[in-house]
């Protein structure tokens, strides 16, 4: 299961599609001649880019595009009766990105990142340390890393331009921006994705501790739709099950073996320096990439093929 190509990095040439944007994972497209305000249709693609603390690493991390999509397809479909979502096709796409690749139903988004938790950890344990409440729900004291929370929570944020940081806000704060019944749509729909997928997530041995969705309006019908990616490793923290334990941090199943790197001695590089983290060595690339697609195969119970 060795790589079959390099890793996609930029924004490739497609036919009978028009480049649109760059996010910092996917690239999205428009039906050539088309532009994004005024599409029906989008192609999502999703590159080999990998991120940890906030720099974009080189040289990426080849499949992981594919990894992140085959994820997200198993789980639009699994979550299918609780929410519809914007894939139209995965087929139908350029035979260059074919795997990579989904051509969705152009949505509105909603300009609200979509957090729901179930564990305290990350910028929630943050907030819960100086606030005693995370996204405006109080919590009972005494909560470490890593606390299971007694009920999982919608802890919603901004979502940041580029290169800003998403801010963490509360519920009622989002009812004032976008009005309340939205967000309570909004509220229940991600709680409902992570009941479904945390007790799928528990199945494989795996702790779905937190995630986060994007929701959208349909262009043709004005349907709240499910967008972007789904409880794929970049969106999610997952943990796992054998190995948990309250207080102290939990590996996370694919990143933490770039991040253990990137601050290990064997880099050289000083995360408080402010420079750009040195280029990841093959050995460093190659166990990533096991990772990601270890994941893949625990999520979805089939076999990773790098063809496919
Ligand atoms: P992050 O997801 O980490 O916050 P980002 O928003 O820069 O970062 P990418 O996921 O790389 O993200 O880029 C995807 C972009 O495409 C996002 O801005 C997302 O809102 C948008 N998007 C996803 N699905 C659709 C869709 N069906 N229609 C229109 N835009 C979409
Ligand atoms: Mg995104």
């Amino acid at each position: 299961r060795e790589p079959r190509s390099a890793p996609l990095i930029t924004a490739p040439a497609l036919p009978g599609w028009d480049h649109a944007v760059s996010g910092k994972v996917r690239e999205l497209y428009v039906p050539a001649g088309e532009d994004l305000a005024g599409a029906r249709e989008v192609l999502v693609v999703a590159t080999d880019r990998i991120s940890a603390y906030d720099f974009s690493l080189a040289p990426g991390i080849p499949d992981k595009g594919r990894v992140l999509t085959g994820i997200s397809l198993f789980w639009f479909e699994q979550l299918a009766d609780i929410v519809p979502n914007h894939v139209i096709s995965a087929d139908d796409v350029p035979e260059q990105v074919r795997g990579r690749a989904l051509r969705c139903r152009a949505l509105d988004m909603i300009p609200l990142e979509c957090v729901v938790r179930g564990y305290l950890t990350g910028s929630g344990r943050a907030d819960y340390e100086r606030d005693g409440a995370v996204g405006g729900h109080t919590l009972p004291a005494g909560l470490v890393e890593a606390s299971r929370l007694p009920r999982p929570l919608f802890t919603p944020s901004t979502k940041a331009e580029q290169g800003e940081h998403d801010e963490n806000i509360t519920v009622d704060q989002a009812r004032e921006r976008l009005g309340g019944d939205l967000v309570d749509r909004l509220d229940e729909l991600t709680r409902a994705v992570y009941v479904r997928a945390q007790q799928i997530a528990a199945e494989r041995g795996i702790l779905l501790a937190d995630t986060k969705l994007e929701f959208g309006f349909s262009r043709a019908d004005g349907t709240l739709t499910l967008g972007d990616e789904v409880l794929t490793p970049d969106s999610s923290r997952f943990w796992s099950a054998d190995a948990y334990r309250e207080g102290v941090a939990q590996p996370s199943l694919d990143k933490q073996f770039v991040r253990d790197w990137l601050t290990s001695d064997a880099s050289g590089w000083d995360r408080t320096s402010g420079q750009e983290p040195p280029e990841l060595p093959p050995d460093v690339v190659a166990q990533t990439r096991d990772r990601y697609i270890e994941a893949f195969e625990r999520l979805t119970g089939r076999e990773f093929d790098p063809e496919g």
